[in-house]
């Protein structure tokens, strides 16, 4: 069993391009905002012009497309045809698994390296109390036909205090799906999470009892685990991706984030603007990157503090990692 943490690299680029904000579903903890991200549905000329922005480093750039549900927009196949053509390391469509458009029917195994689904709980009642009705079969219906069209598969799950409870059950469903990658995120506090204020993310406690044991058993099936570091052990060093990775978040209204975590304000470091990228005006994301704290990711204290403690003296008792910053499992070296 090899277990790592993912070092960030500049030699490695993702960009996860929010095609449109527009979505089937009205999920309790979606992070879209179309107050600060638009709402629009970027035309496949202006996806074009986009992709072709971060061609310069499209072989070493991991290219996700995301919406709302990018399965809604029509010219979906379109934009990951271009994407290929431009030379994209990988290309991964996330989606809630309704797939619309007949997306499987109009792209192939050999234009998407991973198509990724979504689902927040291992039975129906948890899974669609969070994400809307119809969600849960949708994806599980969903991969096998997939899976049957030879497209590679992947699963994402959003851990939080509503569906904790479920992961121990997640290794018997992920076996019985034929997919590559399973990967548990944290459940961050903007957009409705942060308005609705009715979901939490998990204690320390809670999440190193259970995440790391249940990425353990499911990459014993052979299934590559992911999950965030959240809480770096003592001899850890922090690192912000906003200062030591090559991140690009960009929404349809032009903004373009470095850090995830500022989505929820005006502190993209770049807009697009007349097809060409420009730096924001300060203040933004950038100015806040190098700020050291003891807490470890300043975006965190300030947006989601709920996960800091302290000690009696007023020192925190742990450091929080940057968002996106990964272990990752896997059963052979
Ligand atoms: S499927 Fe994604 S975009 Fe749609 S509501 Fe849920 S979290 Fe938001
Ligand atoms: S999550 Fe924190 S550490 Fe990571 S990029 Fe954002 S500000 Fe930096």
């Amino acid at each position: 069993m090899q277990n790592k943490t993912v070092a960030f690299s500049k030699d490695a680029s993702n960009l996860f391009f929010h095609i449109l904000t527009q979505c089937n579903l009205s999920c309790s903890h979606c992070y879209i905002n179309p107050d600060q991200h638009g709402r629009q549905t970027l035309s496949i000329d202006t996806i074009r012009q986009w992709l072709c922005l971060f061609a310069k480093k499209a072989f070493q750039t991991n290219l996700v497309f995301l919406g709302g549900e990018p399965t809604l927009h029509k010219d979906l196949p379109a934009a990951v045809k271009e994407a290929k053509r431009l030379g994209f390391h990988s290309i991964t469509i996330d989606t809630n698994g309704f797939l619309f458009h007949d997306i499987l029917k109009k792209i192939s195994p050999d234009d998407v390296d991973v198509i990724s689904f979504s689902l927040d709980g291992a039975t129906c009642a948890t899974n669609d109390a969070i994400r809307g009705k119809g969600s849960y079969d949708a994806v599980l219906s969903g991969i096998p036909r997939a899976r049957k069209k030879g497209f590679a598969c992947s699963m994402i799950y959003t851990v939080s205090d509503k569906n904790l409870h479920e992961l121990s059950r997640m290794p018997d469903l992920v076996a019985s799906l034929d997919i590559d990658r399973f990967f548990i995120q944290v459940i961050g506090m903007r957009g409705k999470s942060a308005a609705a204020g009715k979901t939490a993310q998990v204690s320390k406690t809670l999440w190193l009892s259970v995440i790391p044991e249940v990425a353990r058993t499911i990459a014993q099936t052979g299934v590559i685990v992911t999950y965030p570091k959240v809480f770096l052990d003592p001899e850890e060093t922090f690192a912000c991706a906003g200062m030591v990775a090559d991140n690009y978040f960009v929404f349809p209204n032009g903004r373009v984030y470095r850090c995830p975590l500022c989505e929820d304000y005006p502190l993209h470091a770049f807009c697009i603007e007349n097809n060409k990228i420009v730096a924001a005006p300060p203040v933004n994301e950038t100015h806040l990157f190098d700020l050291s704290i003891p807490e470890g990711c300043v975006m965190n204290k300030i947006i989601q503090p709920g996960n800091l403690d302290y000690l009696a003296d007023g020192k925190p008792a742990h450091r929080i990692a940057c968002c996106m910053l990964k272990q990752e499992i896997r059963s052979q070296v």
